[in-house]
């Protein structure tokens, strides 16, 4: 579904990633890990074209989406992303924050718009919380209502950069359930995250990365139980 190869990216003189090469089927579920300023952000963000690379290909479906002009548009309703920080619209309640794409990029009807993101409001167990605004919501809550509204343009490949790193510890089981649940129904994503029960439990591959490249990857028994690069053992090491 996703091939990257010898992507790379400068910020002036700055290195943030280089060579890097991965491949993404459809259906499985990469988490990525690594110490803080080692480019994972900055790889979701190449792969949604919220950065320009500097060199390299991203293939989506075979096609080079570094170079699409115009279509990005069109290229960013298959990949949506869910942020640390949630990013939801403070001036729309949990509902219209999940309506809006579909009727402004995608053209769907208000009536059928509203019916699905009651839907998928109930999918992240927030159907009661339809009219709330953002800033009377937990984080927790916040953040499924982010993941229903990025389901809202029923993408291919979902993003997830610290989902859970902005919550208090008693809200991250809810948005990790969530997210594991759609995993079980075979959606395809890439999620940074901290926490290495839901990527032992979940991850078809972990990926470690240090100094902008990824210094190892494997499934999750392997690496969590015997990593090969010294890298990854002492990150691990200081996490565990
Ligand atoms: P991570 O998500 O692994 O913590 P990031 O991808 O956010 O790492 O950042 C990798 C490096 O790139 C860091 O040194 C960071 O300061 C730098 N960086 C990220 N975004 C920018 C930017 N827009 N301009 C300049 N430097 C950046
Ligand atoms: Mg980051």
């Amino acid at each position: 579904m996703l091939e990257i190869k010898k992507l790379s990216k400068c910020f002036d003189d700055l290195e943030v990633l280089r060579d890097i090469n991965l491949s993404v089927s459809k259906g499985e579920v990469i988490v990525i890990i690594g110490p803080s300023g080692s480019g994972k952000s900055t790889l979701l963000r190449c792969v949604n074209l919220l950065e320009q690379p500097t060199g390299g290909e991203i293939l989506y479906l075979g096609q080079d989406i570094t170079c699409l002009g115009k279509k990005v548009t069109d290229y960013r309703k298959h990949v949506g992303m869910v942020f640390q920080k949630f990013n939801l619209f403070p001036l729309k309640n949990a509902l219209e924050n999940v309506m809006y794409a579909p009727v402004k990029l995608n053209k769907v009807s208000h009536k059928e718009a509203r019916e699905q993101a009651m839907e998928l409001l109930r999918k992240v167990g927030l159907e009661s919380k339809a009219d709330t605004y953002p800033a009377a919501l937990s984080g927790g809550q916040q953040q499924r209502v982010a993941i229903a509204r990025a389901l809202a343009m029923k993408p291919e490949i979902l993003l997830f950069d610290e989902p859970t790193s902005a919550l208090d510890p008693e809200l991250v089981g809810d948005v990790l359930e969530v997210m594991k649940q759609l995993a079980g129904e075979g959606m395809t994503m890439i999620v940074v995250t901290h926490e290495m029960g839901f990527a032992r439990d979940v991850a078809d591959r972990v990926i470690f990365m240090d100094g902008g490249y990824i210094v190892e990857e494997g499934v999750p028994c392997d690496i969590f139980t015997q990593p090969k690069n010294e890298r990854t053992k002492s990150f691990l090491a200081r996490v565990l």
